[in-house]
């Protein structure tokens, strides 16, 4: 008997009839002789309909408020999800991320797991019941308050449930057939890739490409826990995301290119006018990191020699602009800078591969695919398997284009189904 975790996605769940066909699946995966745990997310847009209605009595609502919202859309579908099950003959119970063990730190919005203890889940396999299990949440070891893991966060709830458990795999049911090489939302030809390394999946996932949530990809790699991505509205075989996908005997050769991301969530700031000097752009980081807030790229030019001065521009998320404008004027006096300069109609596009540490010439394909549609680069970040640009939010859909095409990861047929969601 095999222990499956398997979770589903809002567009997976987003109505009854969807949650019925779900319920199915899950009933079927039991019957077939497995112990089977289901990590659940919000029905549909739920959450982002939970969100504009907070934005709509506070502007800035109090994070704890705003995560003990966010997670009641778990609560529902996990609710209705168990009640179908129960219609098929089969009995399941709903837990709470808290009542299922997932244990945080106290950073609301994008809070971390820290351990996760399945004592209840494991009960409820042992009485023969399927477990479902609230997605994005826990609770807080230091505060004991409720807490949510950031947007997509479900996925990490179920592969953190699937490490603690032990499972022989973890599913990741969506709305379209796997990962592909690029979204199929902007790129209809883009192919399914069968296998993925961990270390591809981060990258992708960091830089957009929102299928997979990263800290999940982050904890599946550490505990080694297979991922199969796949559709909830079709049987195709989906995406495998495991440590070495390229090894011998497996039929996939490694590409130099994998897939191309995009990311619409960053803004840039430009702090224009620094005085080159020692400690200035120290002062800088440091007061957005005090701020938590992740800085993405970062670049300097260089200072002209008639002012002594230079600029500094970074991404950042889009939703933390706020707060970061908000320190940074703070510090203007004491750091002298001239002024700040804003920023949010930028997108990033990364080519992801591990192929490209032994492939040179990647960067300039890269570039001249970009020129080749107009697109101008106004920033560029490298690690050993990605290339990342920004570049004006309007050329992003043809710059992802370009880069595929240029790439030749276009499926000669069509093969790339959306089923459904909004995309949001
Ligand atoms: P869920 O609600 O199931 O969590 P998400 O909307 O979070 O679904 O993630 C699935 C979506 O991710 C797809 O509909 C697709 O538009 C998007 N996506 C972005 N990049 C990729 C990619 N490389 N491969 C597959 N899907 C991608
Ligand atoms: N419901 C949450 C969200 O929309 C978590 C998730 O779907 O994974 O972000
Ligand atoms: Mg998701």
């Amino acid at each position: 008997m095999a222990l499956v975790v398997q979770k589903y996605g809002g567009s997976s769940v987003a109505d009854a009839t969807c949650i019925k066909r779900v319920a199915q699946r899950i009933v079927a995966t039991k019957k077939a002789g497995n112990d089977v745990v289901v990590a659940v997310s919000a029905m549909g847009d739920t959450t982002d309909d939970l969100l504009n209605l907070a934005e709509q009595v506070s502007p800035l609502p109090p994070a704890r408020e705003l995560d003990m919202l966010l997670t009641s859309g778990e609560r529902i579908s996990m609710a209705l999800l168990a009640m179908a099950i129960a219609n098929l003959g089969q009995e399941a119970h709903s837990f709470t991320g808290s009542q299922a063990g997932v244990i945080t730190n106290a950073t609301h919005g994008k809070a971390r797991i820290i351990d996760v203890t399945p004592g209840r889940i494991r009960e409820a396999l042992d009485q023969g019941r399927i477990a479902i299990v609230a997605g994005f949440q826990g609770i807080s070891q230091g505060t004991k308050d409720i807490t949510t893991l950031g947007r997509g966060g479900t996925d990490t709830t179920a592969v953190a449930l699937a490490a603690a458990l032990e499972a022989d795999v973890c599913e990741i049911y969506t709305d379209v057939d796997g990962v592909f090489t690029a979204d199929p939302r902007i790129v209809p030809t883009a192919r399914k890739i069968p296998g993925i390394s961990y270390e591809e999946m981060m990258e992708m996932a960091a830089c957009g490409a929102k299928v997979l949530h990263l800290r999940c990809v982050e904890y599946a790699r550490r505990f080694n826990m297979p991922i199969h991505v796949r559709s909830s509205f079709s049987t195709k075989e989906g995406t495998w995301v495991v440590s070495d996908p390229y090894s011998e005997g497996t039929e996939m050769e490694q590409p130099i290119v994998s897939g191309v991301a995009h990311d619409r969530s960053e803004a840039k700031i430009t702090v224009v006018g620094v005085p080159d000097k020692i400690g200035e752009a120290a002062a800088i980081v440091r007061t957005l990191a005090d701020a938590e807030i992740n800085i993405d790229m970062i670049v300097q030019n260089v200072s002209a020699a008639a002012t002594g001065r230079t600029d500094i521009s970074f991404t950042i998320p889009a939703t933390d602009s706020q707060t970061a404008l908000g320190a940074l004027k703070k510090i203007q006096d004491q750091v002298g800078f001239e002024s700040l300069r804003y920023d949010d109609q930028i997108g990033k596009i990364s080519l992801i591969g591990a192929g490209m540490r032994s492939h040179p010439g990647i960067t300039a394909k890269f570039f001249a695919a970009l020129a080749g549609v107009g697109v101008n680069i106004e920033m560029i970040s490298t690690s050993e398997i990605r290339i990342s640009v920004i570049v004006a939010e309007d050329g992003v859909d043809a710059a992802v284009a370009a880069a595929h095409k240029a790439f030749d990861l276009d499926a000669d047929e069509v093969e790339a189904v959306v089923y459904g969601g909004t995309g949001r």
